[in-house]
């Protein structure tokens, strides 16, 4: 794991570790800065830890300055993974950064410092902004452009068999001074069957093995092996107000109960499951054995195909990500879909696609979907535009549902309302009017639709690919 990957990057005797005020990183971090250098002793001789950039379940990244052998000075990010991952994942992410990454938007790696347990993984230092903070600042044009270099990147890596399993706006960086664009973060990635990277390979032998935390990085939705057998069983109450802090269309009636089956075979089996159209699991699917399939991610980028653990799982389970971020894109909300568990994220899917598309295509998957309510499907660009305030919202007259206690009256159910006030990232903006800088919000295609239509096609088997995507008319000209 020592072996450089670009000996000549580093000099030896590099620049000294900085005694100078570190003003804005608090106590902690400097302290955590400490405790790297203690740990990876061999990082103070090439390198300046500044600051703290990210910091997630797994790994914290810090932002490095080094003095290069001709005398310049340069800037990398130093992924510190913590101890505990398991040697098999960190030489996976490590592998897929050698080999697919350096180009086509994906992040590359310059060296890889190991102690003991311990393993820091050296990038070029991007420099980026979080998406939350520019959202409603890109025009069309721009979202366009992140849409088409998140697409390349997807098509590169899926041509070497990796899925990436945790595509999002934190993982692809963007700056957008420079339209410059990185995919990164290969700490969750899965082989295709015919995977180029080798290690991927191994790590499927690690995931049958008993050992939980590989198959589960991501906390937020981490539930240990006892919990699990529950969860999966367990039904769900979902209110219809409960969609992040936004509201989507929601049938009336109460709570809308959702949950997943493996689809079954016989009439007899069928027969004897008696929890539909209840809120609560009977006993025979209690009994159920759970079914085990990769499930990494973040719940509201997760594909149907992974909310309903599909075993056959492939490179679609990316592009229905891609689709979710050109969704918020387009809506110009993000997080677009937050949910806290797999059955919410697929009733917020629901609420979009139409609940009777989603059982349909499930089924296609081998998977029984029940849902206790009707969902229509809602029109993309009007479902955009109303979150843009780009159209009147019909819940303009009517106040919009909060919880499950349906007031009998409301929104018609198609089209979402937007942000209560003070939550418009945007004052001032009046909704739907003519606004002197459009940029371009008053003239998207149909084009856009379409494609942000075949990337949340529900049932994998017909998700349009990476590549094809790229080849679709929205980017003509790119
Ligand atoms: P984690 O597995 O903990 O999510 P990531 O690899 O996604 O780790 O990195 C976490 C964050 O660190 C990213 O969201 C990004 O903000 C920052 N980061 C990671 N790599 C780089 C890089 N090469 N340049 C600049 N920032 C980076
Ligand atoms: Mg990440
Ligand atoms: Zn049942």
């Amino acid at each position: 794991m020592e072996t450089p990957v670009c000996a000549e990057t580093f000099p030896i005797d590099g620049c000294v570790k900085s005694t100078s005020k570190k003003s804005k990183t608090s106590r902690s971090v400097e302290s955590d800065i400490e405790s790297l250098y203690k740990a990876v002793p061999q990082l103070a001789k090439t390198f300046r830890i500044i600051e703290k950039i990210g910091e997630g379940t797994f790994s914290s990244v810090y932002l490095g300055e080094a003095r290069m052998r001709d005398g310049s000075r340069d800037m990398f990010a130093l992924k510190h993974l913590i101890p505990i991952s398991h040697p098999t994942r960190i030489a996976a992410e490590l592998q897929c950064l050698t080999v697919v990454g350096g180009r086509e938007n994906v992040m590359g790696v310059e060296y890889c410092f190991r102690k003991e347990d311990h393993v820091v993984i050296v990038m070029p230092y991007m420099e980026h902004q979080a998406i939350v903070d520019v959202i409603r600042l890109l025009s069309f044009e721009e979202v366009r452009l992140y849409i088409y270099h998140l697409l390349k990147a997807l098509r590169h890596i899926h041509q070497f068999g990796v899925i990436h399993r945790d595509i999002k706006p934190n993982n692809f960086l963007y700056n957008r001074k420079a339209k410059t664009f990185a995919l990164v973060d290969f700490g969750l990635a899965q082989g295709t069957a015919d995977t180029q990277i080798e290690l991927l390979k191994d790590l499927l032998g690690i995931r049958k093995s008993q050992r939980p935390v590989f198959s589960e990085r991501n906390l937020n939705s981490c539930t240990s092996a006892a919990s699990t057998t529950k969860q999966t069983n367990r039904t769900e109450s979902v209110r219809p107000g409960d969609l992040s802090n936004r509201r989507l269309p929601s049938a009336r009636g109460g709570p809308a109960s959702v949950r997943t089956h493996k689809l079954q075979r016989t009439a007899q089996q069928t027969f004897t499951c008696s929890c539909f159209q209840t809120d609560r699991v009977c006993n025979v699917c209690l009994a159920r054995k759970q079914q085990v399939a990769p499930r990494a991610g973040t719940p509201g980028f997760r594909a149907p195909e992974v909310l309903t653990k599909c075993p056959n799982q492939g490179t679609a389970i990316d592009v229905w990500s891609a689709g979710v971020i050109l969704l918020s894109l387009l809506s110009g909300r993000y997080p677009f879909f937050k949910a806290s568990d797999d059955m919410i994220a697929l009733a917020q899917i629901m609420t979009i696609r139409g609940s009777r598309e989603t059982r349909r295509a499930a089924k296609a998957f081998g998977k029984a979907v029940l849902c206790s309510r009707e969902l229509p499907r809602v029109d993309l660009r009007e479902l955009c535009e109303t979150l843009r305030g780009r159209r009147p919202s019909p819940d303009d007259e009517v106040p919009p549902v909060t919880d499950g206690k349906d007031t009998g009256k409301g929104s018609t159910g198609k089209t979402p309302a937007p942000l209560p006030k003070g939550q418009d990232p945007t004052p001032g903006e009046k909704p739907w009017s003519g606004l002197c800088d459009e940029r371009g919000w008053d003239k998207v295609p149909d084009e856009a639709y379409d494609l942000l239509d075949r990337l949340l096609d529900l049932n994998p088997n017909s998700r349009i690919t990476a590549a094809l995507a790229l080849q679709h008319p929205l980017f003509k000209g790119l």
